[in-house]
C-alpha cells in the first residue's frame, strides 16, 4: 500500500500537481493541513485536493483563520494581508470544504496533526523539547505533521526524541515510537526550493522522503501580479 503524506501546500498549485505526478499512484492521500495561505491558486489547491480519494486531511492554522476561526492578529502582517486576500478569493463552497477538515484524525496506528497531539492547529514541533512533550501526548505509536515546512523525523528513545532524516529517496523503516514531518508541498523552509513529499507504507512501516521540482518562476509571476507580499514571493527561490 502507499500512501501520499503531504502537507502545507500553501495554496502553490503547480507545486501541488508536480507532487502529486511524481508520487504517481497511490492509494491514499493523508494531507495535513495549510492547503490556502501564502500562494497565489487556492480556489484551484481546493479544486484539486477535493477530487483526490479516498482523502483524509487535518486543518491547518491558515485554513482556521480564513475560516474566521483563529484570530488575524497571531499572524504576522505579511501573512494577515494574505489570509485576507485568500478570504475575498473564496466562495461558500470553497470554505465549507475547508470547514470539514478535522483537528486531528486518527489511522490505525498513526494520528494525523498539523502541530502537534496537544495543539494540533497552532505548536510548532522545531526542537527535541517540543518533541518530547509531543511524544508523550501521542497515543499511538506514530504522529504525521507539518506546520514548520521542514522534513524531519522524531525519534522517542528512554524518554528523548532525536531528530533524523534520510536524504530524499531513501526508505526507512519505522520504529515506535516516533513524529514524522513531509516537509512543505508549496513553500519549503529547509534550503531546499524543491516541493517536498513523502509515501508511506503501513504494511511495511516504510517511509520515504521526496523532493521534486517545479516551476518556482511561474508561481512568483502570479504572485507578483496579484501584489501578493514581495518577502513570499522572494522565499520560493531560496526555500526558505
Ligand atoms: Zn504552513
Amino acid at each position: 500500500m502507499r500512501v501520499l503524506v503531504f502537507s502545507d501546500v500553501h495554496a502553490n498549485l503547480p507545486a501541488l500537481e508536480a507532487v502529486l505526478a511524481d508520487a504517481g499512484a497511490v492509494d491514499a492521500y493523508w494531507f495535513l493541513g495549510d492547503l490556502v495561505g501564502y500562494g497565489p491558486d487556492p480556489r484551484a489547491c481546493i479544486a484539486r485536493l477535493r477530487g483526490l480519494q479516498p482523502l483524509a486531511r487535518v486543518m491547518g492554522n491558515h485554513d482556521a483563520a480564513v475560516l474566521g476561526q483563529m484570530p488575524l492578529r497571531w499572524f504576522n502582517e505579511t501573512a494577515q494581508k494574505h489570509l485576507l486576500w485568500t478570504q475575498d478569493r473564496l466562495d461558500a463552497e470553497d470554505l465549507a470544504f475547508l470547514a470539514t477538515a478535522s483537528q486531528q484524525q486518527i489511522i490505525d496506528d498513526v494520528t494525523l496533526v498539523h502541530g502537534s497531539p496537544r495543539a494540533p492547529i497552532t505548536e510548532y514541533l522545531l526542537g527535541s523539547e517540543e518533541a518530547e512533550a509531543a511524544l508523550r501526548d501521542l497515543t499511538t505509536p506514530w504522529g504525521f505533521f507539518g506546520h514548520t515546512h521542514k522534513p524531519i523525523l522524531w525519534q522517542e528513545e528512554n524518554g528523548r526524541a532525536s531528530p533524523y532524516f534520510a536524504a530524499p529517496g531513501e526508505a526507512l523503516r519505522l520504529k515506535p515510537r516516533a513524529l514524522l514531518n513531509p516537509g512543505s508541498v508549496g513553500q519549503p523552509r529547509d534550503g531546499d526550493p524543491r516541493a517536498a513529499y513523502a509515501i508511506y507504507d503501513p504494511d511495511q512501516r516504510l517511509w520515504t522522503w521526496h523532493r521534486v521540482a517545479y516551476d518556482i518562476a511561474a508561481v512568483q509571476k502570479r504572485m507578483q501580479s496579484f501584489g501578493l507580499p514581495e518577502r513570499n514571493i522572494l522565499r520560493l527561490t531560496v526555500g526558505r
